[in-house]
């Protein structure tokens, strides 16, 4: 069987990420209007009605903005840790009840045929996580709003066919940035806050090492970085190291307002 993947957005402005294998569609975080989710399914030829549930990774804005409707509308399950839960509050409004489903870091489960291993990451919310993703022995795991590339989210990603990994901001065009105070500034900057292209680049290539092939760069900062810049910045570490992007490895960036490809993970034959 294969196991698709697709950013539908991923960036400060919000987050949508689409996963299937087997019979099980689903979406990780719902940071767009669910109108825009709605219409970026069906762009690549996926129908809202058919997805199995909604997985948050932490109540920033950008991550649940459409989910209460996606919840209302479509009568969608809604899986977040009990601190997540917490800080969303009523934030997207009221949820039917029986669909508020509350996982926890390190608790695996299934959700029909993909296997979820949810993971705790370095970030100034409640109780925010990272998703592991299985369909069979092929893994995607997606890691963004990271204050630092933990020993803790290594262990748990590496290994990973495919990772969405954030490449925020560049450090330099965030200091000298006049629209954002000294304070936001320090958030972001801060062991809570967000991956810097250089950290980035340097955790994809510990996660090369360790056999993951596609790499995409997500979660970028509209103001404190672009795409060019980004892929450079890791591009630059990989050519170091003598690792060739495109050849040796696939890395894309994935785009803030822009769905992105559609990678497929073929199931390799399990030796007996
Ligand atoms: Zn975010
Ligand atoms: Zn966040």
């Amino acid at each position: 069987m294969e196991m698709y993947f697709c950013p539908l957005y991923s960036g400060s402005s919000g987050n949508a990420l689409f996963v299937q294998y087997g019979n099980t569609r689903l979406l990780v975080d719902a940071g767009k209007p669910g109108r825009a989710i709605a219409d970026a399914l069906a762009g690549i030829g996926v129908e809202m009605e058919t997805i199995s549930g909604v997985l948050i990774t932490h109540e920033h804005s950008d991550h649940i903005a459409g989910a209460g409707v996606l919840a209302r509308r479509y009568r969608l399950p809604m899986y977040a840790t009990a601190g997540t839960w917490q800080g969303i509050g009523s934030k997207i409004g009221e949820i039917p009840p029986g669909l508020t489903r509350v996982i926890g870091a390190d608790r695996e489960f299934f959700l029909g045929d993909i296997g979820v291993s949810p993971f705790s990451i370095p970030h100034d919310a409640a109780d925010p996580v990272g998703f592991r993703l299985w369909g069979g022995n092929m893994s995607i795991s997606t890691a963004t709003d990271l204050g630092h590339f933990s020993e803790d989210v290594y262990r748990r990603i590496a290994g990973s066919d495919l990772v969405l990994l954030e490449s925020n901001h560049d450090p330099d065009l965030l200091r000298a940035n006049p629209r954002y105070n000294q304070l936001l500034k320090a958030r972001i900057l801060g062991d809570r806050g967000h991956l810097s292209n250089e950290a980035c680049a340097a955790a994809l290539l510990r996660l090369i090492a360790g056999g993951t092939k596609h790499l995409i760069l997500g979660h970028l900062s509209g103001e404190n970085n672009t795409p060019l810049l980004a892929r450079r910045v890791s591009e630059a570490a990989m050519l170091r190291e003598d690792i060739r992007p495109g050849e040796d490895v696939q890395l894309q960036v994935a785009l803030r307002d822009e769905t992105g490809d559609i990678f497929v993970l073929k199931e390799t034959e399990q030796e007996i």
